[in-house]
């Protein structure tokens, strides 16, 4: 093999890692044999496995997940989960102090500080090591790939990948390390000196550095199945299957955004057949959901890929700005009927007062339309809601649960969030102009920080949000039926697959 993508853990264990997954896929399409092993994968299934985490109650739950091709019960899927969280717990005793979820994996100290986890992982207990010795060196001796690359995605991985490039360079591999994590360092973050301390060099670019003549644009154009190394099913009724219609985002303005400095790139229609055709039979026969990587789907692009999604019966899931635009000319009935399980809708907020002060371009008005549309399609909406933004008040607040409540009954799942505050980004440089006073970070400077403390008129709006969010919304019966409906584990895969009245059978 050419090529061996590694993604170490913690993702989710319910699809391919997003980034990973894209980054084969492109060398594949560009005729490179190029695979991916996913080693976070592998390690839930060894951990589930464990003399100490196994049990019947844990088999159960894994079945109950793996095989509701029909749809998962909001309860009982609710009961899996956390009957295989609540045996995650054991992860602690067995590896002093290291904790587990199906989201993170924490040391017990030195979190975010790469040089003081790398001197841990070598001078400690190593939760890693037997993952490395079982399950990655025999696929390194067989498939001996000329290249291997890491994917660094999520601050969840950073421990795992601190220690897979000290295992690879121990046996005289030297790996090419990238992912979104470090790019996202090198432009809204801090900590990329740090992390480069301990990993080496860093390609920064999208993988397009590694084909000869093309670049990080032409990347797009050609995508295909990429090898998947790991034999093992991922936690999920059907096959996820990650892929894009965009990167970067259409809208680009909202002032505290990552992607606003990203250019937008339209990956060509093209793009979809090609991939879409590799997807292999069997992953076909077992009714693969695409979910679509979009930060926010172009309405235009949802349209073009609906006679693609058609033909290749597949169904999908992402990302949407709710705008006029997606509820025009009966697109979301369109795209229900080729397929659209779910909508994830960065709804924000219910002020447009607030949400115009951030350049957002949304409007609680056209929120609530798009909700309305795409229920009475049948497909599922998941609200993403945020709240503590500089300046908000009791009364932008306010508006946000009048907009949830009084369309509560087409509100499927909620994501709330508290407002972060990128270190670079457009609303950090006018931070005067937004009575924004930065704080400082806590402990040294060689630790990696994504966002930047802060108050705003000498309080913290966070922490307003945070009373609000448990005093008011989340009391509100209908809102916290919602609420209650969106499991914590398993996002967003999982909720497509939700059986729920009125909604389109995954
Ligand atoms: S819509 Fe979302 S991804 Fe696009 S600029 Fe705004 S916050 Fe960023």
């Amino acid at each position: 093999m050419e090529y061996l993508v590694l993604s170490g853990p913690v993702c989710t264990p319910a699809e391919p890692p997003s980034g990973a997954f894209i980054l084969a896929a492109g060398l594949t399409g560009n005729g490179y044999d190029a695979g991916l092993f996913d080693l976070s994968l592998e390690f839930f299934h060894q951990t589930l496995d464990h003399p100490e985490i196994k049990t019947a109650a844990v088999e159960n739950s894994v079945q109950y997940l793996l095989n509701m091709k029909t749809g998962y019960d909001p309860m009982r899927h609710r009961t899996a989960a956390g009957s295989l969280h609540k045996q995650l717990k054991q992860y602690s005793n067995i590896n002093s102090g290291w904790k587990l979820t199906f989201m993170d994996i924490t040391s017990p100290e030195h979190v975010h500080d790469p040089s003081a986890l790398a001197d841990r992982l070598s001078n400690g207990a190593n939760p890693f090591s037997q993952l490395w010795e079982e399950r990655l060196e025999p696929v390194l001796n067989e498939i001996k790939p000329k290249h291997v690359l890491i994917s660094l995605a999520y601050l969840s991985q950073l421990a795992s990948t601190i220690d897979l490039v000290s295992f690879l360079k121990q046996r005289g591999i030297e790996p090419i390390i990238g992912g979104s994590l470090p790019r996202s360092l090198a432009t809204t973050g801090h900590g990329l000196d740090a992390l480069h301390k301990v990993l080496g060099t860093i390609d920064l670019s999208n993988g397009a550095s590694l084909i000869p003549n093309q670049n990080e644009l032409g990347f797009w154009d050609r995508i295909s199945w990429p090898t998947l190394v790991s034999s093992l099913p991922y936690l999920s009724a059907h096959p996820v299957v990650p892929f894009t219609l965009s990167t970067g985002c259409y809208w680009r303005r909202c002032l505290f955004c990552p992607d606003r400095e990203m250019p937008f790139v339209k990956v060509p229609e093209s793009s979809y057949t090609q991939f879409l055709s590799s997807i292999p039979n069997d992953i076909i026969e077992r009714r693969p959901i695409v979910h679509l990587l979009d930060s926010a789907i172009p309405p235009k692009r949802l349209r073009q890929f609906l006679p693609a999604a058609r033909e290749y019966g597949v169904k999908f899931y992402g990302f949407a700005r709710p705008s006029e635009e997606l509820t025009r000319d009966g697109l979301l009935e369109d795209a229900a009927e080729a397929g659209l399980l779910m909508l994830q809708l960065g709804v924000e907020g219910g002020s447009d007062n607030l949400l115009d002060r951030f350049d957002k371009g949304l409007r609680a008005k056209e929120s609530a339309e798009t909700i309305r549309q795409a229920a009475a399609a049948g497909i599922r909406t998941y609200l993403y809601l945020l709240f503590g933004l500089p300046g908000e008040t009791s009364e932008h607040r306010q508006a946000t649960l009048d907009l949830i409540e009084s369309n509560s009954s087409d509100v499927d799942f909620m994501n709330l969030s508290l407002f972060n505050l990128p270190k670079y980004c457009e609303l950090a440089q006018r931070a005067e102009e937004f009575e924004i006073m930065m704080g400082d970070y806590p402990g040294n400077e060689d630790v990696i920080h994504l966002y930047r403390p802060f108050t705003c008129g000498g309080i913290s709006p966070r922490e307003e949000a945070r009373n609000f969010i448990d005093k008011s919304f989340l009391t509100t019966p209908s809102i916290r039926e919602a609420h209650l409906r969106t499991p914590r584990w398993f996002r967003a895969a999982h909720l497509a697959m939700m059986k729920l009245n009125g909604r389109r059978d995954p």
